[in-house]
């Protein structure tokens, strides 16, 4: 049977881009009765997350809630808008962009997949160029990952529904905020999403087992036109009696308790401006630090475009001939920290700290700390004093509230 070791002192520092650490009071908040579905407490819980959600889309339209991973709500947006066989322009970001492809393959869409590097968001240019050129609108969707969790790398997403427009072109635009809602800006209505894909164990600092779809009206009425055989995803009967704060099958009721927690966390207490404002922080201060190190080290940061660098977590790319996962291995037995490991293409390369969700200064400095230790135990080369440079932006930050503010 598994057992959760205790037998190190001191917090397990979880700093992988996801499951994220779990505030004690989302704890706190799970570990209650678990009520009747259907009865009138209920309804009160169901609609505070359903606006709760709405708020943290930044949108009026409806939000779904899936008893499921990231990757349920990844095929949701797929087959309640799209007919068998129908055309979809996804974008190879890095891993995830490449997972949700699979997925369209696997229910018999055709996806085309726009050849990526890994090392940059999605392209607005590129997929302007394909939908010019598909005048009979044999294309029904634009999938894009917004926080592409394998590269650290943003894409831009009102920058691609621009590129859309220009090209005079209806596709739906679908986009996965898996990784960046809750952390990192994202704005469903204005900036012209049709289905947000969100999911539980990141920005929103709960366990993973929930996702989301966040649906306009046009995708609303695209699914009224759709093919795909549904019975768990289907949006219609969930919508209508989620009007209520219900649902059509039994919800994790346990993860909407801490779901509620984190809607009052994020949107209520410390409102979704300073949460961006809090993560755009440690993106900085991470970059610096790692920037620092990489002087003279054997190290680079894998996103390559200043305006593409994500503030949820940064991945490191080391030189050929150093091992990713001997370092993390280094750190997880010596510091007791995990860090995300290299996936796919850049499996062994890379390594990714996250510095997201339930996390402040001190966190951080824990995180680079023990990053800059690893190198250091592992024999990997590096320039002393990447910690002391994202310590020296930290302070400057906290001196400065205006700058704090402004970040
Ligand atoms: C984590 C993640 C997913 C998949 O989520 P699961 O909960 O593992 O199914 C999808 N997209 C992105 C960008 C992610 O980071």
């Amino acid at each position: 049977m598994f057992k959760y070791s205790n037998a190190k002192s001191g917090r397990h520092f979880l700093q992988i881009p996801g499951p994220t650490n779990v505030p004690d009071r989302i704890l706190r908040a799970i570990d209650r009765p678990t009520i009747d579905h259907r009865g009138p407490e209920f309804g009160v819980l169901g609609r505070k997350c359903l606006a709760g959600m709405q708020a943290i889309f930044q949108t009026t339209q409806p939000v779904v809630i899936y008893p499921a991973s990231g990757t349920g709500a990844w095929e949701a947006a797929l087959v309640n808008t799209l007919s068998p066989g129908d055309a979809v322009l996804m974008y190879e970001s890095g891993h995830f962009a490449t997972l949700w492809k699979n997925i369209a393959v696997k229910m018999g869409f055709k996806p085309e997949f726009i050849e990526g590097d890994w090392r940059h968001g999605a392209v607005p240019e590129a997929i302007e160029a394909r939908l010019a050129e598909d005048k009979a609108h044999t294309i029904k969707a634009v999938a894009v990952v917004h926080n592409e969790t394998s590269t650290g790398c943003v894409s831009r997403i009102p920058e691609i529904r621009a590129a859309i427009d220009r090209a005079g072109h209806p596709a739906l635009l679908l986009v996965d905020t898996v990784s960046s809602i809750g952390s990192l800006e994202y704005k469903h209505d204005a900036w012209g999403a049709d289905v947000t894909v969100g999911g539980s164990q990141k920005g929103l600092m709960l366990p993973p087992g929930m996702s989301f779809n966040a649906i306009s009206a046009k995708a609303l009425a695209a699914a009224k036109n759709s093919k795909s055989l549904k019975s768990f995803w289907g949006w219609e009967e969930m919508i209508s009696i989620n009007k209520n704060g219900y649902f059509p099958y039994t919800p994790n009721t346990n993860l909407l308790y801490g779901l509620s927690e984190a809607i009052e966390m994020l949107v209520e207490e410390e409102g979704l401006e300073n949460v961006f404002a809090r993560h755009h922080r440690f993106g900085e201060a991470t970059r610096r630090a790692v920037r620092h190190w990489a002087q003279g080290g054997a190290m680079e940061i894998l996103c390559q475009d200043e305006r593409e660098h994500s503030d949820a977590l940064t991945a490191v790319l080391l030189t050929q001939g150093h091992n990713a996962d001997a370092l993390r291995r280094v750190i997880l037995e010596n510091f007791d920290m995990s860090l995300g490991q290299g996936l796919g293409e850049v499996s062994g390369r890379v390594f990714r700290i996250g510095h997201l969700g339930d996390f402040n200064d001190l966190t951080l400095m824990g995180t680079l700390a023990g990053v800059e230790m690893g190198f250091e135990v592992a024999g990997i080369p590096y320039r002393k004093g990447g910690a002391q440079a994202a310590m020296d932006y930290l302070a400057e930050c906290a001196k400065k509230p205006a700058l704090k503010a402004a970040a």
